[in-house]
């Protein structure tokens, strides 16, 4: 255990350090480092807070989520906050996640959990009253987003009007706007061909596509969304279960991931995590891991949140080498 001192002064560099990074990230859409070497940091942090609880402080990285909206844009309040999810680098990380699951829950019993591939794009809140899609919004800070209405709108597998019957007289979906691959590397060969700059990632070509102040420039970009989960909900009731929930958006006219599955427990995520890290290279998008999610719904509210992230679900993340190398050489080529 380190002394207070030399934790205090540990911190406020990896603060610094985060702050800045979390800048060029979510603000600039232009991000200096790996991401690997961003959890590694914020990983080192979040280590000194538990040892040190008494240092932690409200603009502490660990207590907060992405970054404030850019002023171009108005601002949007998400009446449900918009987190982030906390993170798992091994599988006894996973194994850890489910036994603090069963404390809270002070059960024994298997858990069933939702599968989902993260998908590594932006996420989106989107409003729909009376089946019409009134606003679109990015997660910003978690309680305050930006309203990109107009650029949403350009989104094919956005449904400007909700399909079928059934569906709430509010109903907020979110979800991950992302670039496909094959769309990524076009939009790249257009910008070398025309001497632009070309972008590092499939992730920040879907950022910078999509906070665009003239929609125009989103509508030509190959961006695509697929539905997570719900936010604001009244006037109509929804399944118990979250995929079912998922299964209900689909019909609704919603892209969802069709890797998507329910397993059993805990040794069903493992499995799972198994598989799809084998698929990865072979999936027509990015995913940067796997996200696990307790798949009932009264259970996700028994276990609530903490400062920036659910208790009911968590993001086992794949090691991140390739991306490493990717950046690195793009950042030597300049
Ligand atoms: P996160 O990306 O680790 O997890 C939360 C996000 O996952 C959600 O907001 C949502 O957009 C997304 N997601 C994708 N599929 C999902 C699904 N099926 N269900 C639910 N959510 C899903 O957390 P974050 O707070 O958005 O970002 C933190 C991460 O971003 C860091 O761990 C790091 O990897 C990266 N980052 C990198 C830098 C850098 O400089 N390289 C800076 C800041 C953040």
């Amino acid at each position: 255990m380190t002394s207070t001192v030399e934790a205090q002064t540990r911190l406020e560099e990896l603060k610094k350090q985060l702050n800045y990074y979390n800048y060029r990230y979510y603000v600039l859409d232009d991000p200096n480092v790996p991401d690997a070497e961003y959890d590694r940091l914020f990983q080192q942090l979040k280590d000194i807070e538990a040892q040190h609880p008494e240092l932690i402080a409200p603009d502490s990285p660990s207590q907060r989520v992405g970054e404030a909206p850019l002023s171009a844009f108005s601002q949007v309040s998400h009446e449900l906050p918009m987190l982030s999810l906390d993170n798992a680098f091994n599988d006894e990380d996973l194994l850890n996640f489910n036994r603090r699951v069963q404390d809270r829950l002070k059960t024994p019993e298997d858990i069933e959990f939702a599968c989902e591939p993260k998908l590594d794009g932006i996420a989106v809140s989107l409003l729909y009253i009376d089946g019409q899609l009134v606003r679109g919004a990015t997660r910003g800070d978690g309680t305050t987003g930006e309203d990109i209405t107009q650029n949403v709108r350009t989104i094919d597998s956005i449904p400007l009007r909700l399909m079928g019957q059934g569906y709430p007289a509010t109903l907020e979906v979110r979800g991950e706007i992302y670039m496909p691959k094959r769309g990524f590397e076009r939009l790249n060969e257009h910008a070398r061909a025309a001497g632009e700059k070309t972008f590092v990632n499939p992730r920040n070509a879907a950022a910078g596509s999509l906070r665009q102040l003239d929609a125009r420039i989103t509508a030509k970009r190959p961006l695509q969304m697929c539905a997570y989960s719900v936010g604001r909900v009244s006037g109509g009731e929804l399944p118990d279960r979250h995929t079912a929930v998922l299964e209900k958006l689909h019909e609704w006219g919603f892209l969802i991931n069709p890797e998507m599955a329910t397993v059993k427990n805990i040794d069903g995520c493992l499995d799972y995590y198994r598989r799809l890290a084998e698929k990865r290279t072979t999936l027509a998008y990015d995913i940067d891991g796997i996200v696990f999610k307790v798949n009932d719904r009264l259970l996700q509210e028994r276990l609530g949140f903490v400062s920036r992230a659910p208790r009911w679900a968590i993001a086992y993340k794949f090691p991140a080498q390739e991306e490493m190398t990717q950046l690195l050489s793009v950042e030597f080529q300049v």
